[in-house]
């Protein structure tokens, strides 16, 4: 019965090691991302349990992602292996110090087939919190009828239902994207967008939140990046600033925010709380490189601005 159970899209990543223009030999790591596994293992890292749906490739790149998200401590056993499909590519390289370059290898590949047939019975009913986030049902019709079923599934079993907006500009326009992102917001119990993001599905340009909640979730949420959140509910409006940190990398920010947020909530926490706990998360993810290597433990959430944000 795990406490947070997620799907979508994970990939191996090739980084590079240096900023520079890439050539044969140059260094490089190897890793994996996608954003709901990052924030599956970010609620994992606060002492929470969590299962990752989705779709990998046969191939060494599937292994390394199955292998990384259980060495993380995330349930990855509903995990579906495509023999006909490569697992996705992203190959991100630090052109100069202050330009990163992401090329994508995902079109028709093994992720973007994940289907509602690969939601196996009884685990999203089981879990407390089910987090989609908006590239899922980007990547092709199969995946976002994925999605629907998963939120359908949920809400029959009462799961708080939580959704982040994440437009992908790559992925699709916003004339497309605008539709079906207000539509998933509409069946979400908590949301989580940036402004921008906000604007696209409820088309206010103010009291972003209030428009947000408008859709239907009771609570949403406005990432601000290093100007900090808000939380909006029925009763109350909280802000909260950034804690301030030397930016390394801001990918991934958004989804160890989340996760810190999503363990709040777990934890029964007050939404000023909530919050603060969500902002240390992402400040860690923002200072350190890599989508989730840098996200952190229970036990750091202490370390940043001596506020206690475990409890
Ligand atoms: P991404 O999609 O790149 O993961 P996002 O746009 O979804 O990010 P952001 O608003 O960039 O999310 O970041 C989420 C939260 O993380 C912010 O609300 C803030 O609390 C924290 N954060 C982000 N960047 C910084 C930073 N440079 N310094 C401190 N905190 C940050």
């Amino acid at each position: 019965m795990p406490d947070l159970v997620t799907l979508g899209e994970a990939m191996l990543v090739v980084r590079g090691g240096v900023p520079g223009r890439p050539v044969p030999g140059s260094p490089a790591v190897l890793s994996f991302a996608g954003a709901e596994a990052t924030v599956a293992i970010g609620v994992c890292r606060l002492g929470h349990s969590a299962t990752w749906l989705g779709r990998l490739g046969t191939d060494t790149g599937g292994d390394l992602v199955v292998d990384g998200l259980r060495g993380a401590g995330v349930d990855v056993t509903a995990v579906t292996r495509d023999p006909d499909r490569a697992t996705g590519l992203l190959l991100r390289h630090q052109r100069t110090a202050d330009r990163v370059v992401v090329d994508y290898y995902r079109d028709g590949l093994a992720g973007s087939r994940l289907g509602p047939e690969q939601l196996p019975d009884g685990t999203i009913e089981s879990a407390r919190i089910l987090h989609v986030t908006g590239i899922t049902p980007a990547l092709g019709d199969s995946a976002r009828a994925a999605v629907h079923e998963a939120i359908g599934r949920a809400r029959r079993a009462g799961v708080t239902v939580s959704f982040d907006v994440n437009y992908r500009s790559r992925l699709w326009a916003p004339d497309r994207a605008g539709p079906v992102l207000r539509e998933l917001a509409g069946r979400a119990d908590l949301v989580f967008a940036g402004a921008d993001e906000a604007e696209l599905i409820t088309g206010a340009r103010d009291d972003l939140g209030s428009a947000l909640r408008k859709l239907g979730p009771g609570e949403a949420v406005l990432k601000r990046g290093a100007a900090g959140a808000a939380v909006v509910t029925a009763d109350a409006t909280v802000e909260t600033a950034a804690v301030p940190v030397t930016q390394v990398d801001p990918v991934g920010a958004g989804d160890a925010f989340v996760a810190g947020y999503l363990s709040g909530v777990l934890d029964g926490l007050a939404p000023a709380q909530r919050l603060h706990r969500a902002a240390v998360c992402g400040a860690f993810a923002a200072s350190t490189a890599g989508d989730w290597e840098g996200l952190a433990t229970r036990a750091e959430l202490l370390s940043f601005d001596g506020q206690d944000v475990r409890r």
